[in-house]
């Protein structure tokens, strides 16, 4: 079997980490050529210093220069900024590129592996949340194979039947079921909730990820964000997503079709399942985790979101439902308003509010091409920090 080529983009976040330890378990198959790290340097020499690639890409000079200090005589090529990024990401010797950089960070590097033709892992859901029409018209033009990592949208991939073209209805599917665990707060007071601190609502109570992920899950603004992911994926129109809050987060995503099944993937809350099937797929390879236990979870919940408590799923299906610029206008304004809570800058209740006012503020507008999507970005951010700080302490 030869070796295939993988660049890793957010190589020292969570995704990141758990992707590395799922190659790492299978050497003869995987090698890491290039790994991109923004702020954990540290980290990121020991990641070089392990797996050995030929590139690290890291934002500024003076943290090449810091990375290239740590590396000491390790033959590492040290990158830095954008272009970089980009460049490691569509190597003719890369094979297959993990998009797994947080935010609208991923979009320009997550395309450029597009538009090279790669297998694109993608994890970067805002990638598609942005840009997601001009992103799968690249993908369709380039030939890439885009491939699911974020967990609902990989169980769904594995329900759908292979060679699944797009078009639900000649595939006999009705509905696509995302589950959603509901986060910390499914069952908190609602008063309680003007109260609730980053910390808490970094404390998912099933998967341990990265902090924008994880207050995005407490908001349910993620489960926002993927039912607007899955409409991409899958050519899904608004109404054939439904989302079912189920806390144990064992079912991770189901598709319903005409004749009454259901088809589901089901596992424990471990990314390296959906970065194993991504990396090998068709195959199957081990990913380091437990077999699930059916019999100590004894149980499997669901019930119906509620919209009062989580504002930000409505406001992902308003954007949805606006199309145009109105997702990028989404994203960004969360981008911002869940930075300015985690700086201690904004209540959390005021989330949801910093995002409705920059959805109403800012002009609905079609988006052609990349660059109105980065205009429609950049206003976005703008026009948030205003509100934010209006409303922060
Ligand atoms: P994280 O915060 O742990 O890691 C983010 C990575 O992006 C880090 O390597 C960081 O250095 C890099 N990064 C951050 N800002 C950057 C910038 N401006 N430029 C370049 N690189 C930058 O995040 P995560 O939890 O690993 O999530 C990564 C992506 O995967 C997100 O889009 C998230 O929605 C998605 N995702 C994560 C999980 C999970 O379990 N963690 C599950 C599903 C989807
Ligand atoms: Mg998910």
């Amino acid at each position: 079997m030869s070796q295939r080529n993988v660049t890793v983009l957010g190589a020292t976040g969570s995704i990141g980490v758990n992707t590395l330890d799922v190659i790492a378990r299978h050497p003869e198959r995987y090698r890491a050529l290039a790994l991109s790290g923004h702020s954990r340097l540290d980290l990121l020499a020991a990641q070089c210093a392990a797996h050995k690639p030929r590139y690290a890409v890291v934002g500024t000079a003076e943290a090449a220069a810091s990375l290239r200090d740590k590396l000491g005589s390790l033959a590492v090529e040290v990158l830095h900024g954008a272009d970089a990024l980009a460049q490691v990401a569509s190597l003719p010797e890369v094979d297959t590129v993990m998009a797994a950089i947080v935010g609208a960070a991923g979009l320009q590097p997550t395309l450029a592996a597009v538009r090279a033709g790669k297998r694109v892992l993608l994890a970067n859901k805002e990638a598609l949340v942005m840009a997601g029409e001009l992103f799968m018209h690249e993908v369709e033009a380039s030939g890439a194979v885009l491939l699911p990592v974020d967990s609902e949208h990989n169980a769904i991939y594995q329900s759908l039947p292979a060679g699944y073209d797009g078009n639900l209805a000649r595939a006999g599917v009705t509905k696509l079921l995302l589950t959603a665990s509901g986060g910390p707060f499914r069952t908190l007071p609602l008063e309680a909730l003007e109260f609730v601190t980053p910390e808490q609502a970094c404390a998912h109570p099933n998967w341990v990820m990265g902090k924008k992920i994880s207050v995005d899950s407490a908001t349910m603004m993620n489960k926002g964000l993927e039912v607007i992911e899955a409409r991409w994926l899958f050519n899904a129109p608004t109404d054939k997503i439904e989302v079912v809050i189920h806390p144990q987060s064992v079912i991770h995503s189901l598709v319903q079709y005409v004749d009454g099944s259901v088809l589901a993937q089901l596992g424990n809350p471990d990314m390296r399942t959906p970065i194993a099937h991504a990396l090998a797929y068709p195959e199957r390879i081990a990913a380091g985790v437990a077999p699930l236990d059916l019999f100590a979870i004894g149980r499997l919940d669901f019930c119906a979101p509620d919209l009062a408590r989580f504002p930000c799923l409505a406001l992902a299906y308003r954007a949805l439902n606006s199309g145009g610029n109105a997702p990028a206008v989404l994203n960004a304004a969360n981008e911002i308003a869940v930075a300015a809570f985690l700086d201690g800058r904004l209540a959390y209740r005021r989330i949801a509010d910093v995002i409705a006012a920059t959805l109403d503020k800012i002009p609905q507008a079609p988006v052609a091409d990349l660059q109105s999507v980065m205009v429609a970005d950049a206003l976005a951010r703008d026009t948030a920090a205003t509100v934010s700080a209006h409303w922060g302490h």
